[in-house]
């Protein structure tokens, strides 16, 4: 049996993968240029990661001085055409989003929620077709062009395929790839992964930002970050022992105390009675794309918020994550409404690669014995911790690529039983073969990034690199299956650009 006899074919102009902030703001642009724009989640509508930030979004008058502010934080490995457009762009798309009824708060709790309440509340009158509790798992096209994509409904665990014009990923972060993060279940890398196997790279991969003040204890709220006094941080000796500084800083240092022996019982240090430490926060690499059009190699693939990697550098600059997803999902939706437009026809779904993916998905429920998901998942989140957290070393690195490659092994022998509704197991392994893509990447580009830059850090090498700063590490599939990695430069800073940043030099 093909396993095709639950399979429903939706056809739309443009498809959104991802509800958050990006994907809702993507999905708004396309269809009010007219075209017929369809949204799909992991889960329900209103309740993407999003949702958690709090911050105040970040927009100024003075574009210059923000523009600054990211390219210094990220240790001038951003693309300076993304931050520029950030910068000029963010307090459009934020007065834009008042006019549309937000109302945001200044000292920063709860924007996330308001944002994306708005975008929902404006979309909702738009017919923008939404099928939420959907996982996408495979884009159908080749590397020379997405025509839709292939998913399971969770719900009653039915086949699904897409066929579209154009497809925008806007499905987040991949920091559940840590035993210790801050991200929502959703966060597993989906986007990365969907794009990087149909021919898209992945930029900068291994940049990933670390909360310094998660909660390590109790276990309840593990991962939470918390807000609090860096400079109250207390070892187990009682000591303090940092100051205020960057998020990496203090987190390298509360690394630096569990080392040496002066942690608190379960690997943290002490805030008031909370055990705290790093927790991933955020991923800063994702799929590259084009600076101008949110396209990635994939002609009609398109990308925006947290999976779309080149705007941060090394580190996240204050709360400019939730503004970027707005002003980069605008422009992916404007530029996937274009090019959906010129495109006169969808390809139709071929029937034989449909039954071919299904196949692939239910090959779990046959084996009569194979590994647990759920504890393939635990044995990543530990090695993704232990190698390639705060602080990475070369031969932790080779230790969790080859650990990375057992994982794999593991993963294609993976058993799931019961039945295909809802079934937590078989959707682990869905959200499994992302998370080790993602894995593998991030290895991969801080073995190569051998220097200690914003939040990458090398034990070996403490210091920038001034030749590493010229360069972005792009992760692609190569020939065989391989993980290919290489090098590409940075585009040159214009000297009008030069000027601006020397404008912070003379301050
Ligand atoms: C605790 C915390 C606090 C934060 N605070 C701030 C802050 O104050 N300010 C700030 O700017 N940023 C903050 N951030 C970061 C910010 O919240 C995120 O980076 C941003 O919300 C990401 O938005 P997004 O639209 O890219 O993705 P998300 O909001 O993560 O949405 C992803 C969407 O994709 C869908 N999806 C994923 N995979 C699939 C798939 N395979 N098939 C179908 N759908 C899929 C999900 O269901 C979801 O709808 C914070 C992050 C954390 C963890």
């Amino acid at each position: 049996m093909d396993g095709l006899s639950s399979l429903l074919v939706h056809a739309h102009d443009v498809l959104v993968i991802g509800a958050g902030a990006a994907g809702l703001r993507a999905a708004l642009e396309a269809r009010t240029a007219g075209l017929d724009v369809a949204i799909v989640c992991k889960t329900l509508l209103g309740k993407a990661h999003t949702v958690t930030a709090r911050g105040p979004l970040d927009a100024r008058a003075d574009w210059k001085a923000h523009f600054r502010d990211v390219m210094r934080a990220g240790r001038y490995l951003a693309d300076w055409r993304m931050v520029k457009t950030l910068a000029t762009e963010a307090e459009d798309r934020v007065a834009e989003l008042e006019r549309w009824g937000a109302v945001l708060d200044p000292t920063g709790e709860r924007n996330g929620l308001e944002v994306l309440r708005t975008l929902q509340q404006h979309a909702s009158h738009t017919g923008i077709h939404v099928y939420m509790e959907h996982t996408i798992t495979r884009l159908l096209g080749d590397r020379n062009g997405v025509t839709g994509a292939f998913g399971i409904r969770r719900d009653n665990g039915g086949f699904v395929a897409f066929e579209a014009k154009a497809v925008v990923l806007a499905t987040g972060g991949a920091g559940r790839a840590f035993e210790i993060s801050s991200s929502s279940w959703e966060c597993t890398g989906d986007g990365q992964a969907l794009a990087y196997r149909l021919g898209a790279a992945l930029v900068d991969p291994e940049l990933v930002q670390f909360h310094p003040l998660g909660v390590v204890w109790p276990p309840s709220t593990r991962g939470r970050c918390v807000a609090g006094d860096v400079a109250a941080l207390r070892n187990a000796n009682g000591e303090r022992f940092v100051a205020d500084a960057p998020d990496y800083v203090v987190a390298r240092a509360i690394k630096g105390e569990v080392d040496a022996g002066r942690g608190s019982p379960h690997g943290g240090v002490y805030l008031g009675e909370m055990e705290v430490g790093p927790t991933a926060h955020a991923v800063l690499g994702g799929i590259r794309v084009d600076p101008e059009t949110q396209e990635s190699r994939v002609r009609g693939l398109f990308a925006a918020g947290e999976c779309m990697g080149g705007l941060h550098g090394s580190h996240r600059f204050g709360e400019n994550e939730l503004v970027a997803s707005l002003v980069f999902g605008r422009r992916a939706g404007l530029h996937a409404g274009e090019h959906a437009k010129k495109k006169t026809k969808k390809k139709t779904a071929e029937r034989e690669e449909l039954a071919a993916l299904a196949r692939e998905a239910l090959a779990p429920f046959d084996r009569d014995e194979g590994e647990n998901p759920f504890e393939v998942r635990e044995d990543l989140g530990a090695v993704m911790q232990a190698y390639c957290g705060v602080v990475r070393d070369e031969a932790g690195l080779h230790a969790c690529i080859e650990d990375i490659a057992r994982l794999r092994e593991a993963l294609a022998n993976v058993k799931v039983t019961g039945t295909r509704a809802y079934n937590a197991g078989w959707q682990e392994a869905f959200d499994l073969e992302s998370l080790l893509l993602v894995a593998e990447a991030t290895t991969r580009g801080a073995l190569a990034r051998r220097e200690s830059r914003g939040g990458h850090a090398r034990a070996e090498a403490p210091e920038e690199d001034p030749e590493l700063a010229k360069v972005s590490w792009i992760a692609r599939l190569g020939e065989g299956g391989r993980m290919e990695l290489e090098a590409v430069p940075l585009p040159a800073l214009p000297e009008d650009i030069q000027a601006v940043l020397l404008e912070e030099e003379l301050e």
